[in-house]
């Protein structure tokens, strides 16, 4: 019998059963007065979440990497100097857009896994100052929480826009957009609100605004021009036909985050990425990445000596239909990452250790059965409310 993927990867992530209903539901016709009153909900929710009270936030149909394109086409000029400091996928992700609009791009490169020094950064600027620093805050492919906040602050200092890629960690660990200056943030439907993908959300301050107004790079479908001027209308609006079905799915994600409240969903994610790192390390695996203990969305975890972490992950996935995200770059074959933010429960997590024991049994490397259950347990005894009914 065919059952549905158990999803422990870091996006999407699994979605809750009132949300698949909304999306299921009958559309609301995009241009009028419920889909405005939608939108609007959405946008403050998400507003909330951002910490902001004055940035503009909108919603736009791509996935999250189109809100990534649209932050650099809306502020950003041929030329420009853009500084990204570069410590896995996602802020390679960066580098690759950045350049393929013809910006200026200068990396200030770390191994993979590393957290990226406030102290490099201000050197870097200090020696040329850069237009924008590109920032990503949960770098999804090593686990790492990078320091948002020292490194804006830096960043200001310098003149220079802060442009974040918090498609990750967005209500996963805490942000703050005005307390700590961003100027753009990106976020997605797809991670720790537990919708579907399909779409991305934009966070603008009044500096941003600013260089918007002069900023000459091409831009149509995602200019933030059109979508304030719709925004503004009566009846809130996109400018272009919105993933309605998705946004009706993000409405009701919403709603159920915000019943137990953002320190609470914060509080699971601390304590699942808890069960998840002492469950493997009782397994006798090490894990992957700087400041393990800030890292609460994503644990990336070390293949045993003398296995390939992708036969690790094929394999939970062919015995036990269990989907765990493979390393990339030059983490292929090496770590393996769990993902625990969003829709996860205790038992979800309890659940995929037992699947992982089991792999590693059958292949071929020796584990106590139980251990990283009891490890798990141990975490969960400790910290009860982590389930996602408390
Ligand atoms: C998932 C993710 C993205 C967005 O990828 P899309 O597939 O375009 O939604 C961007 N940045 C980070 C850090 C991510 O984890």
């Amino acid at each position: 019998m065919d059952r549905p993927e158990i999803i422990l990867a870091p996006g999407p992530t699994p979605i809750p059963p009132e949300v698949l209903l909304a999306q299921g539901s009958p559309l609301v016709y995009h241009r009028g007065p419920g889909f405005g009153q939608l939108m609007r909900e959405v946008t403050d929710r998400l507003r909330e979440l951002y910490r902001t009270e004055s940035a503009d936030v909108f919603l736009i149909t791509s996935s999250g990497t189109g809100g990534l394109e649209s932050a650099v086409q809306n502020v950003l000029s041929p030329g420009d100097e853009v500084l990204v400091p570069l410590a896995g996928y996602f802020s390679e992700r960066w580098t690759k857009l950045a350049e393929a609009h013809g910006l200026n791009v200068r990396t200030i490169e770390y191994e993979w896994g590393q957290k990226v020094r406030p102290d490099d950064l201000a050197k870097a600027l200090a020696e040329r100052p850069a237009k924008a620093v590109l920032l990503t805050h949960s770098e999804t492919s090593t686990g790492v929480i990078q320091p948002v906040q020292e490194l804006a602050r830096v960043a200001r200092e310098a003149g220079a826009l802060v442009i974040v890629d918090v498609v990750s960690s967005l209500g996963a660990v805490p942000f703050a957009f005005d307390e700590w200056g961003i100027d753009v943030a990106v976020g997605g439907s797809q991670k720790a609100l537990a919708a579907s993908p399909g779409l991305a959300f934009v966070a603008i301050s009044d500096r941003a605004w600013e260089a918007h107004a002069t900023a000459t790079l091409p831009r149509f479908y995602f200019d933030w021009s059109i979508y304030k001027e719709f925004a503004e209308r009566k009846h809130p609006e996109n400018p272009w036909t919105p993933a309605i079905s998705v946004t009706q799915g993000l409405h009701a994600a919403l709603e159920l985050y915000f019943q137990d409240g953002v320190d609470v969903a914060m509080k699971r994610h601390r304590t699942l990425s808890r069960a998840v790192k002492e469950g493997v390390q009782a397994l006798g695996l090490d894990l992957f990445g700087a400041g393990l203990e800030d890292n609460w969305t994503v644990t990336a975890i070390r293949a045993p000596e003398g296995i390939d972490a992708d036969t690790i992950s094929d394999r939970l996935r062919s015995d036990f239909g269990v989907v765990i995200a493979p390393g990339q770059g030059p983490l292929k074959g090496k770590v393996f990452r769990i993902g625990h933010f969003g829709y996860f429960s205790e038992l979800d997590i309890i659940r995929g250790l037992a699947a992982l024991e089991m792999t590693l049994e059958r292949l071929g490397h020796p584990v106590k059965r139980g251990a990283a259950v009891a490890a798990a347990e141990g975490v969960f005894q400790e910290a009860p409310g982590a389930s996602n009914d408390a």
